[in-house]
């Protein structure tokens, strides 16, 4: 193997310790030197003080300097990122999820979860949309569309690159979203039997909140017959899961007229038939364009079972007491509006937001509310967003099955 020595980065002493552990991510005040000529996305070598190898990774300014991606010495070429590729589509394949014709859309890539910090790729029903978070990653996207050429066949029909938002933001290197390969034949895609159509195009993430597939999978048992509130809804998902499921009725909510529309849609696809607030109590499902608090406070109905999937309330350690606020008074005027054995689906994808925190607000709204709370399921994301045992920062998404009498 021939290695061409490339820049290399030395942390001070101590600092060993955490990429010796498999953390892989290298902060800016560890580093005591760096040799060579070194820019933004470029691979680096990362030695521990005395020269000793550790890791090799993508350098970035900020924070996270280097984010590491190999913890033995390689040739970062074309063949290391496509058997990464290979990796991670064979793990999908074992769960079920890869070559499954109930469900064609799923998560490729989880970033530090499949060795790849800084990559997400979500596979759509034969495109693969990529979304890069760091510079390195956004300078491989040519290897990265070989490799899931190679992988795919004729299975792939396109990859699409969703990286505008997501790109950091103080650099000067930028990404367009766009089509970087192929033609997409079609926008549905197929979850447990259930169609959706996606809009990676103009939609929030990469266009589906595939995270939520086993939650879904679990509130289908919990709606034969019940009256479902679904908040937050974005395209549907959880009404579609307990319309099909038999519910009685199923109201969804989301303060975007645009998600609204996806989700009528999306309700339509599946063969029911989407009503707006004026019809009120005629159909089986009703759509509010309304922000959910204030739906809460206009509204006297109880519901059988209720789902509460914000956005994340906090985006940084700042604004975490703030967002514990949030969940605090969410689930407050949740628990205003369930039944006496009901149930509450209540989430947080905040990842400065521990279990054990989300845990703490659902309790005082919970005390607030005077009643008997019990906790039946705690979720997390499902297997293909899998997080790596030595980088607990992967884990982001909490959830709680409450019964409340
Ligand atoms: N549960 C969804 C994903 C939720 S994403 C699923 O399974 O796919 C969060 C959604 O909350 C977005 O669609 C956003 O438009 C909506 N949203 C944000 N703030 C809101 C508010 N105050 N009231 C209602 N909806 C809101």
């Amino acid at each position: 193997m021939s290695l061409k020595p490339g820049p290399v980065i030395k942390l001070n002493p101590g600092k060993e310790q955490s990429p010796l552990r498999f953390h892989p991510w290298v902060f800016s005040g560890a580093i005591k030197s760096k040799t060579g000529e070194i820019s933004e996305g470029d691979v680096v070598e990362v030695q521990d003080s005395r020269g000793v190898f550790l890791g090799m990774g993508h350098y970035q300014e900020g924070t996270i300097a280097v984010r590491i991606f190999a913890f033995k010495k390689a040739d970062i070429d074309l063949k290391f990122w496509k058997n990464k590729l290979v990796r991670a589509y064979n793990m999908r394949k074992k769960l079920g999820l890869a070559e499954n014709p109930e469900t064609n859309v799923y998560r490729l890539v989880f970033a530090e979860g499949d060795g790849m910090p800084g990559l997400i790729i979500d596979f759509y029903n034969g495109t693969a949309v990529i979304q890069t978070h760091s510079i390195g990653m956004h300078l491989i996207k040519p290897d990265l569309v070989l490799a899931l050429q190679e992988i795919y066949g004729n299975q792939l029909k396109a990859v699409y690159d969703k990286s505008e938002e997501s790109m950091p933001k103080l650099s000067n290197i930028k990404s367009t979203n766009g089509l970087l390969w192929g033609n997409t034949e079609t926008n549905e895609v197929m979850e447990n039997g259930h169609r959706f159509h996606i809009d990676w195009e103009t939609g929030q993430k990469t266009g589906f909140f595939i995270d939520q597939r086993d939650s879904r999978e679990l509130l289908a048992k919990y709606s034969k017959d019940k009256v479902v509130l679904n908040t937050f809804c974005y395209t549907g998902g959880f009404s579609i899961y307990a319309l099909a499921a038999g519910a009685k009725e199923v109201h969804s909510v989301d303060s975007s007229k645009k998600a609204m529309e996806l989700t009528d849609r999306n309700v339509l696809l599946n063969g029911f038939s989407p009503v707006v607030e004026s019809a009120a109590g005629t159909a089986n499902h009703i759509s509010f364009a309304e922000d959910t608090f204030n739906f809460f406070h206009g509204k006297e109905m109880k519901y059988d079972v209720i789902v509460l999937d914000p956005p994340a309330f906090a985006k940084h350690q700042s604004a975490k007491h703030n967002a514990v606020k949030g969940y605090t008074k969410l689930n407050a005027e949740a628990l205003k509006h369930i039944k006496p054995g009901g149930f509450l689906f209540t989430y947080s994808c905040s990842q400065v937001v521990d279990r054990q925190l989300f845990l703490g607000a659902v309790m005082a709204a919970s005390i607030e509310s005077g009643r008997s709370v019990r906790v039946l399921h705690q979720l997390s994301q499902p297997a293909d967003h899998p997080r790596s045992i030595f980088h607990p920062e992967g884990e982001y998404l909490k959830g709680l099955v409450l019964y409340i009498e």
